[in-house]
């Protein structure tokens, strides 16, 4: 076989390889990022602690409105009790009565629309743990499912490895040298002839050239200085 073709077998091995690597890292990555199960806990933590406060802010109101009642009735004990007989006294219980009362009437609506508050932060609240539910399990599965696909991928880049250390013991270390030297600088370091041309900078080569790789000795593109593969 001519040193060219396998010169660019070697290479292909090695981009074969290059992709499965870049496959690897990026399902790697992909495995660690958790942010959607973690932005599903946070607005669940969220939801949970405007409730909490919903619940400790109706239970005050409901305190507050169970204090006023006592009040009002001490008030009405003291008025019906018949012991005091004070028109002054009387209309001044009289007054404070009421006013007990409408603050209790207010209390008790700023409750009532508490409560309303409360369904809805507990609707929310079950909302978030039902999306918290769906979002873990996606997650666990695109773990599972990635997690087979990155040791596919792992077990593959093992076998590349070892295959281009295997291929890479046929040929000497000046051949290799170049090759490597190439591969760093442009990436690729064969570069196929199409028609005539280098396919890796466009040069159109004279039949001088093509005549060269044909023959079997390594020649370099004089555009490019890859070296030139001729099928
Ligand atoms: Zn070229």
């Amino acid at each position: 076989m001519q040193l060219a073709k396998e010169l660019y077998q070697l290479q292909e091995l090695e981009l074969d390889l290059e992709s499965h690597l870049l496959q690897a890292s990026k399902l790697q990555a992909t495995l660690k990022d958790d942010s959607a199960l973690r932005q599903a806990e946070n607005s669940l933590a969220e939801a949970a602690l405007h409730l909490k406060d919903q619940q400790a802010s109706l239970r005050a109101l409901e305190d507050q409105s169970a204090d006023l009642d006592a009040k009002v009735n001490e008030v009405k004990k003291s008025l019906y009790s018949g012991r005091i007989s004070n028109p002054k006294e009387l209309s001044n219980l009289s007054k404070e009565q009421e006013l007990l009362e409408a603050k209790r009437a207010q209390i008790d609506d700023q409750a009532l629309q508490g409560m309303d508050n409360l369904e809805e932060l507990q609707a929310r609240c079950d909302q978030m743990m039902e999306n918290l539910e769906s979002v873990r399990t996606l997650w666990q599965q695109s773990q599972s499912q990635n997690t087979q696909a990155l040791n596919a991928i792992l077990s593959e880049i093992e076998k590349l490895k070892s295959e281009r250390q295997e291929f890479i013991s046929r040929f000497n270390p000046s051949d290799l040298e170049l090759f490597q030297a190439l591969r760093k600088s442009k990436g690729k370091a064969v570069s196929r002839v199409e028609q005539g041309n280098c396919r890796g900078c466009g040069l159109k080569l004279t039949p001088a050239w093509i005549q060269r790789a044909r023959a079997g000795t390594l020649v370099q593109c004089s555009g490019c200085q890859r070296i030139l593969y001729l099928d």
